[in-house]
């Protein structure tokens, strides 16, 4: 307890955890599979999860590992998410039961090992990519890891994060020094450079060409520049959707589909001002945020949508003037594709990156998954489809020139 009271401290020093017995209106949440009374408990099954509802039985479950216990809190978070936040009725699912294993995407069950990470690679230390690290630090997973992020923690990245307090917002580290210091376990090669230098460093000889590339950014662009790694897996990790709720996983190689053939656009480089971000994000008028020094009212809130409200509402009585950067909208290079993120989804994504992972160690032949849930309704039937390569998308079109950059990487780098 001691341990969560210093986690959360570190997050949030204004709103500490507190210890205490229940009054009998709150909301009771278990962890495990006897909930006695609880209104949701949910328990790690393998890799996977089980959560249910009052009044609906577990079965026998095995042990849990690392990933499904990420898994599982992260689904149990959505859970209670929607129990105490005024959602609309239309945009919401109150699940019975979830059982799901982020590895197979079948029911829960026998879990297989993660194997040694060699020639992996990160690219993006952000939302998705702390939650891949936070598992993979569970997983008690070994080898080496390049992590490639240009920028520093700072404190509005410390809510939405899976690792880092406010103390290490308050030095600025590299996010790639935040991974180093919670992965003890792995050789973290770190890169606090941008995809595209640590591609011309792949380029040049100086690193070895990645074979599984763990994809955590949030830009068209960096998808397209991780697609010119022309590795052999690629696992996409994203959130989207309207209010950020939407997770996915996009399993891509370079003889397609690569990431260029889900995310064909170029997107605009005419940004928008932060103001107009701010305006799209949240629904506020932009005459509103002019008077950006007046705190945030709930007559403010009145006319908004209810998800507006939602995100909103946390930040009552603060200048609207920091909005955009408590809800992460400054300084983002496709402003146009951005949404603020939420930690349960950005661990739900990052529990399919390394579900993929560990499933490819078994099923290496098949890339081409194209997953696709809405956390607010929890992961359905149909939420996988098969992808194909565009046949005018270059991994088509220079099929050979790709072979040849392939060919000359590796000659680099044994040589
Ligand atoms: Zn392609």
């Amino acid at each position: 307890m001691d341990d969560l009271a210093a986690l959360a401290a570190g997050i949030d020093p204004d709103r500490p955890l507190q210890f205490g017995r229940s009054t009998g209106t709150d909301l009771h949440v278990h962890v495990g599979t006897t909930p006695l009374g609880a209104g949701i408990s949910g328990v790690p099954d393998g890799h996977g999860v089980r959560l249910r509802r009052a009044g609906h039985p577990f079965p026998t479950v095995h042990r849990g590992t690392g990933l499904g216990s990420v898994y599982t809190a992260a689904v149990l978070a959505a859970e209670v998410f929607k129990e105490i936040i005024d959602l609309a009725p239309n945009r919401h699912v109150k699940r019975d039961r979830i059982d799901l294993c982020p590895v197979t995407l079948a029911e829960p069950g026998v879990a297989a090992e993660i194997s040694i990470l060699d020639h992996h690679v990160l690219i993006g230390a952000g939302a998705i990519g702390t939650a891949v690290a936070l598992i993979l630090r569970e997983l008690s997973a070994t080898g080496t890891l390049a992590v490639v992020d240009p920028e520093s923690f700072e404190e509005p990245n410390v809510a939405t994060y899976s690792l880092g307090d406010l103390a290490a917002a308050a030095k600025r580290l590299p996010k790639v020094d935040i991974l180093v210091q919670h992965l003890p376990g792995i050789d973290v090669r770190r890169h606090p450079i941008r995809a595209l230098e640590y591609l011309n460093l792949v380029d040049n000889g100086n690193e070895p060409p990645p074979r599984t590339v763990l994809g955590a950014v949030d830009s068209i662009h960096a998808r397209h520049e991780i697609a010119r790694l022309h590795a052999n897996l690629v696992l996409d990790g994203s959130t989207g959707g309207n209010v950020g709720t939407t997770v996915g996983l996009s399993e891509a190689t370079f003889a397609g589909p690569c990431l260029r053939c889900y995310y064909p656009q170029q997107p605009s480089s005419k940004g928008q001002s932060a103001e107009q971000l701010l305006a799209q994000a949240t629904g506020l008028r932009l005459d509103r945020i002019a008077r950006g020094d007046l705190p945030l009212t709930k007559d403010d809130l009145r006319e908004l949508s209810p998800n507006s409200r939602r995100l909103l509402s946390a930040h009552l009585g603060r200048p609207v003037c920091g909005l955009a950067r408590a809800l992460d909208l400054t300084a983002r290079p496709d402003p146009g594709q951005f949404r603020p993120s939420i930690v349960f989804a950005a661990q739900q994504a990052a529990a399919l990156v390394v579900g993929a992972l560990i499933r490819h160690n078994t099923h290496p032949e098949s890339i081409s998954r194209d997953i696709e849930y809405d956390t607010l309704y929890g992961p359905q039937p149909g939420m996988v489809q098969k992808r194909n390569a565009r046949h005018n998308c270059t991994c088509q079109t220079d099929a050979k020139l790709i072979q040849d950059v392939r060919a000359r990487r590796n000659r680099h780098s044994t040589s």
